[in-house]
């Protein structure tokens, strides 16, 4: 999902990375990064969803996480999009986890997270 137009520049894929992949209950999780990301100027990509070398088990496998590049943003920004997006998410269900990676953020819904 990519598009020339700079007036409705959306969420932008790594090449190979389908957001198809993922889970309705993600959806937020791409709207908040998505705000967060240009609020701040930066341009929001999605470079990992069920693609790629995860941990056994991961979330990733069945479309409840998704990573965001952060290697193009400035670390007082990474700092404040994992904020903000913590913050948001928190609004909409307990049951998201932000958690910053070395090289990305890191966003999954864990269902078996109990209310
Ligand atoms: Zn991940």
């Amino acid at each position: 999902m990519t598009t020339n137009d700079s007036r409705v520049r959306t969420m932008e894929t790594k090449k190979g990375v389908s957001l198809r992949a993922l889970r309705p209950e993600m959806w937020p999780a791409l709207y908040a990064v998505d705000v967060s990301y240009k609020s701040q100027g930066y341009q929001p990509v999605v470079t990992s969803t069920d693609d790629g070398n995860h941990r056994p088990g991961s979330l990733h496998y069945v479309g409840l996480a998704a990573d965001f590049r952060t290697r193009h943003m400035s670390p007082q920004a990474i700092t404040a999009a994992v904020r903000h997006v913590t913050e948001m998410l928190a609004d909409v269900s307990p049951r998201y986890q932000v958690l910053l990676e070395d090289d990305h953020l890191h966003v999954e819904y864990d269902r078996r997270v109990k209310r």
